[in-house]
């Protein structure tokens, strides 16, 4: 049994597909093993995708991850994080796999609705990040 981290971006929250990105992860068979909504600081924001500082992306992206609340989430089953990322489809939604949740709600590179751990490495920083063992279930 595998676990990732997703989040639903402020982007999401604003779309309101909350409900919508999170019916998929539950069709697919994957379980919710955590689930809580809030607001990153820019601060926050920027200890999250530390990986990404040198990137030019990386100012941008901090402050639209800090704009509004997000709803953060650990998913768990079965190849969670290759499923995860299938279910959310590619970084670019110009890019993105028919029926993807990017395809489908992103409307920009930056504004692509949705998060998800891309190795058991990022999981394993991005989990403990948002959650303590006993908020998971
Ligand atoms: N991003 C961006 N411009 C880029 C690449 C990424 O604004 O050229 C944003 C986008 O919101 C993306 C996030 O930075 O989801 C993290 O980038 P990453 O390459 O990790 O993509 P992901 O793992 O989210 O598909
Ligand atoms: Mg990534």
């Amino acid at each position: 049994m595998e676990r990732t981290l997703s989040i639903v971006k402020p982007d999401g929250v604003k779309k309101n597909v909350i409900g919508e990105v999170i019916k998929r992860f539950e069709q697919k068979g994957l379980r919710i093993a955590g689930l809580r909504m809030l607001h990153l600081s820019r601060q926050d924001a920027e200890n999250f995708y530390v990986v990404h500082k040198e990137r030019p992306f990386y100012g941008s992206l901090t402050g639209f991850m800090s704009e509004g609340p997000v709803v953060v989430m650990v998913i768990e089953g079965d190849g969670a994080i290759a499923k995860v990322r299938e279910i959310m489809g590619a970084t670019n939604f110009k890019d993105a796999a028919p029926g993807t949740i990017r395809a489908d709600f992103a409307t920009d590179i930056e504004r692509n609705v949705v998060h998800g751990s891309d190795s058991e490495k990022s999981a394993a920083y991005e989990i403990p990040f948002f959650f303590s063992s006993l908020e998971l279930h």
